[in-house]
């Protein structure tokens, strides 16, 4: 279903995004690989080696015309965007009473700034084509909250009403726009946390194991295969929300 297609994959050298970024080469689409500070060849190759092409992209998605430059190259290249997931994200962890404005703004900046500045340059092409899928990372955080997360909450959350809203503006040109709620995934984001964190993390598991990118990575493929899917909001976390 897939086949053919084009795909853009933000923060996609490691982790989840690279998870993604392999399962939709796995299903036959091209491939554009934003990365941050660097994407290792392997990467690349990995890629490839799904008999797809790959077009890496270095660039920050907090900037509004990196992002807006990000869809032109991917259009210039493949002549469609099919696929945006909206991946890249940051943690910078306080406690609300000492987090300062620069841990505030940076992560706003990037999970959900960096979320509308790829959703509104996508949207121009997505509307023409009328056709399009859109994924969103969020987290089981911006659903919950979590002491010591405000900032990346209230981004996470953020992402949520851009979901939704984006789901209603786009649908009559046949545009879906969807969220993943992962809960914890091990990448190298959760890797700064404590073994006693950790521990207390799968306490809350129903499923008692931890989520590999794979698991959300399949998930983003089945959001992009169905359209008649729009402004949900998809929990990929073992039974954390219930
Ligand atoms: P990760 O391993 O830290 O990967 C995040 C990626 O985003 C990195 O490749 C990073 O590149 C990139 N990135 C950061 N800032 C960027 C920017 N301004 N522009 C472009 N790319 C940028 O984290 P992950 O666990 O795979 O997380 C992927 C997504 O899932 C994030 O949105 C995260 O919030 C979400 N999520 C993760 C979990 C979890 O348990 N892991 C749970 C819920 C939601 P550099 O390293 O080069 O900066």
């Amino acid at each position: 279903m897939l086949d053919g297609k084009t795909a853009v994959v933000t923060g996609a050298a490691k982790g989840i995004g690279k998870a993604i970024a392999l399962a939709f080469a796995k299903e036959g689409c091209n491939i554009v690989l934003n990365y941050h500070s660097s994407v290792s060849e392997e990467t690349i190759q990995e890629i490839e080696a799904c008999g797809v092409k790959c077009l890496p992209v270095q660039g920050d998605v907090s900037d509004f015309k990196f992002a807006g430059d990000l869809i032109k190259q991917a259009k210039k290249e493949f002549g469609s965007v099919d696929i945006l997931v909206n991946n890249a994200g940051i943690t910078r962890d306080m406690l609300l009473m000492r987090m300062s404005e620069e841990e505030f703004d940076c992560v706003i900046n990037t999970n959900l700034k960096g979320c509308f500045n790829m959703v509104r340059h996508v949207s121009s092409v997505m509307l023409k084509q009328r056709s399009g899928s859109i994924i969103n990372m969020s987290s089981v955080v911006g659903v919950m909250g979590n002491a010591g997360q405000a900032n990346y909450a209230a981004s996470k959350a953020g992402v949520i009403g851009l979901t939704k809203s984006t789901a209603k503006e786009l649908a009559q040109r046949g545009i879906t726009c969807n969220a993943i709620a992962p809960g914890f995934v091990e990448t190298d984001m959760t890797a700064i946390l404590s073994e006693e964190q950790k521990a207390a993390m799968l306490d809350v598991i129903p499923l008692k194991r931890y989520g590999t990118a794979e698991d959300i990575a399949s998930v983003a493929v089945f959001l992009a295969k169905h359209t008649y899917i729009t402004g949900q909001v998809i929990n990929v976390d073992g039974g954390m929300v219930i």
